[in-house]
């Protein structure tokens, strides 16, 4: 079992883990290995400091330099749920699990709102994960909401087991090259069904469909963590970056705004010492 896991390959995870490093904890850290998309999406950033004028691509390569150099590995997955077991946590990302003893969420914001509907049918023919889901849509129509280039190969993976694919990319230039995938434009209004999602309804059309997957960024942290303390779809947090779950930590746009680079960072460093401080504590009880 970890001492902590860090979800999230953004400026709070990365910060996180650099002070898990210095600190010698045994950590594991899921997320993206090319880090998050956001870290390199501005094109001048003038309010870091140290980093003066860099575009966010200098600002993500010089992360991953420092990682790098520090032997600092990402574990590249996806988490679709964090489960409090007897003490510590239960960490699923698609068919695997991971054990840790606390968790610290750097999981950023979603700028793609949920749609009417969409929360509601979690695990009823909704699903936030290609992998973990996709088999139980083999020989079925689905309908696949992708909010972001990097999440792509995914759409790959689902074209393979479902009979149909109406690919609904919120991005441009999509490069999906199935038979079985018909790309529709337009934004979803809805998620309608019965005891389950069967219709995606947009402005023009209504789509039947067995399941629907909305590929994202970022899973609404209250579908990943059941019980957890949210406001306005942000992390509730005190000063030392704990959650309402003992044990829980969360750091960076996850936890409100501003959503900053340098807020990210200071937090994720915050969230690492308190997370750091309750594994010394249980180790001293013990
Ligand atoms: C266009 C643009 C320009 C910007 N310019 C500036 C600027 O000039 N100055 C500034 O201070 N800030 C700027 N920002 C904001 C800055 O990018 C964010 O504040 C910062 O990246 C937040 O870091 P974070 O770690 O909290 O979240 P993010 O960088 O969003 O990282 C979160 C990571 O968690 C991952 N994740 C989420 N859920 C899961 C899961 N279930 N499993 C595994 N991984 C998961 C995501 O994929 C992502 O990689 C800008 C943002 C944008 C979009």
């Amino acid at each position: 079992m970890y001492d902590v896991a860090v979800i999230g390959t953004g400026a709070a995870g990365v910060s996180a883990v650099l002070t898990f490093k210095a600190l010698g904890l045994d950590f594991l850290w899921l997320g993206l290995p090319a880090l998050s998309s956001k870290i390199a999406a501005a094109e001048q950033i003038r309010n870091y400091p140290g980093l003066p004028f860099v575009s966010g691509q200098e600002m993500k390569n010089v992360f991953l330099r420092q990682v790098e150099e520090m032997g600092i590995a990402i574990t590249p997955q996806t988490v679709t749920g964090v489960y409090p077991m007897d003490g510590h946590f239960g960490i699923l990302c698609g068919q695997e699990l991971y054990e840790s003893q606390t968790v610290i969420l750097c999981t950023g914001v979603e700028s793609v709102k949920p749609i009417p509907g969409e929360l509601e049918y979690v695990g009823r023919g909704v699903s936030y994960c290609a992998t973990c889901d996709g088999f139980l849509y083999q020989g079925k129509t689905i309908a696949v909401e992708c909010t972001a280039k990097e999440l792509e190969h995914e759409i790959g993976y689902l074209a393979g087991l479902a009979a149909k694919v109406y690919l609904v990319p919120l991005y441009p230039n999509p490069a999906v090259a199935a038979e079985n995938v018909e790309i529709i434009r337009g934004m979803p209004l809805a998620i309608e069904g019965d005891a389950k999602a069967e219709r995606v309804v947009f402005r023009d059309r209504t789509l039947d469909v067995d399941g629907v997957f909305m590929l994202k960024q970022a899973i609404a942290p209250s579908v990943l963590l059941n019980g957890l303390e949210t406001a306005e779809g942000h992390i509730v947090i005190d000063r030392q970056c704990r959650t309402n779950i003992p044990g829980c930590f969360a750091a960076g746009d996850c936890t409100g705004r501003p959503y900053q680079y340098a807020k990210a960072v200071g937090e994720g460093n915050v969230a690492a010492h308190t997370a750091a401080e309750t594994v010394k504590k249980a180790r001293s009880a013990n």
